[in-house]
């Protein structure tokens, strides 16, 4: 099978190299074009990432000769690829601006970035939860002019611990009112070179900058219902976020309490929900897609970020210590790899997604 050519913008950071090294041997898509900075343009992308390469897999075979293209410049990229992956760091209005033209050049755009999370018609995906908002690229194009080009973003890292599981219940029948939830974010979360060593090591960082409106509000888009073109947020469950920045190097955790509405499920219950959850990733077993998107560990000490972060491709969510609550109704805690389900792997899950429903070919 011929393979689609695939470019990504951001191809040095954290998240584009973990894109490139996921998608070495990928059977459908194919790395051919890589952007990133004016400071890497020109740069064979083997030179560009020395020094700085994180993941412990390997580029695929030519990618290390690839020369890396100004991302800003969205012209380079036609006719070498069939979509982009964007997982650049700028400002939020630059990145808005830069992912629509490429939207606008006819390349269908997949973003890691948080800058179109809030446009209306831009589906925010987690092919698990929500893979019918899809069905609103063909009004996104309408609205802008765009004959090929869409956009679709992927969540905020820290909510993939716990959405996914509240969605599985959520899709079981109950009403999930209220949650409180504490994350604690690995360094990797911000990047390369990411928070200094100093304010790390021995030490726990309670403020992350825009992240806890980004943990309490994003859910309620992805948990949404799409009717007349329109994606209309849910109005529950309502959450309360803190995130802390912890000594970690890759895995997000989230301790969780829900309050549940008038029908409470028994922790058995709630174990067997999760345990016997399946979504249309699974259903179609596209490449990326985990066998058991949840994995309910019942070790008193379990999910741990060194321990559970790679389970199952590191794109299932752990879940464990999972016990009642005596101010709500129910407490876990959930763990997911941030910049692999939270974000390379679950971007590539979506484009999957995206291929298998005709968008990208
Ligand atoms: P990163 O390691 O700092 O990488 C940023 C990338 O953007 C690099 O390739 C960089 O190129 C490029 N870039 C920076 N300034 C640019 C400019 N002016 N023009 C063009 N390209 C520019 O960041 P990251 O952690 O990979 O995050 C990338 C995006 O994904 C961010 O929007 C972030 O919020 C989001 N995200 C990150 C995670 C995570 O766990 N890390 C998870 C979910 C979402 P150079 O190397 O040439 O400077």
């Amino acid at each position: 099978m011929t393979k689609i050519p695939v470019g990504i913008l951001g191809a040095t950071g954290m998240v584009g190299q973990q894109y490139i090294a996921l998608l070495a041997g990928h059977p459908w898509f194919e790395v051919r074009y890589v952007a990133a900075s004016p400071r890497s343009a020109g740069k064979s992308y083997c030179d560009a990432v020395a020094g700085r390469w994180q993941p412990a897999r390997a580029w695929g075979a030519g990618v290390g000769d690839l020369i890396v293209k100004d991302a800003n410049d969205p012209s380079a990229a036609v006719g070498n690829c069939a979509f982009v992956f964007s997982a650049l760091d700028m400002a939020k209005d630059k990145i808005r601006a830069l992912e629509d033209s490429y939207a606008g050049a006819g390349i269908p755009l997949i973003s890691n970035a948080s800058a179109h999370r809030w446009t209306p018609d831009v589906p925010v995906l987690i092919a698990e939860v929500n893979p019918q908002h899809i069905d609103i690229i063909p009004a996104q194009q309408k609205a802008r002019g765009w004959s090929k080009g869409f956009i679709v973003v992927k969540p905020n890292c820290s909510i993939q611990s716990y959405t996914t599981p509240v969605y599985a219940l959520i899709a079981a029948g109950y009403e999930v009112r209220r949650m409180i939830v504490s994350t604690m974010q690995a360094v990797s979360g911000a990047g390369y070179p990411g928070v200094p060593s100093l304010d790390m090591i021995d030490n726990i960082v309670p403020y992350i900058g825009g992240e806890e409106e980004k943990s309490e509000d994003e859910p309620r888009k992805i948990l949404g219902m799409l009717a007349d073109g329109v994606i209309q947020n849910a109005t529950l469950p309502k959450i309360s976020a803190h995130c802390n920045r912890v000594p970690v190097v890759d895995g997000h955790t989230a301790c969780v309490s829900l309050e549940f509405g008038e029908k409470k499920p028994s922790i058995t219950e709630v174990k067997r929900v999760w345990s016997a959850f399946s979504a249309l990733p699974q259903e179609l077993d596209l490449p990326m897609a985990p066998k058991r998107p949840i994995i309910v560990r019942d070790e008193d000490n379990r999910p741990q970020p060194r321990k559970d972060r790679d389970a199952d491709k590191a794109m299932a969510v752990s879940v464990g210590r999972v016990r009642g609550c005596k101010v709500f109704d129910l407490r876990f805690v959930g763990l997911s790899h941030n910049t692999v389900r939270g974000a390379a792997g679950g971007g590539i899950e979506n484009a999957e997604l995206l291929k298998v429903k005709g968008y990208i070919s």
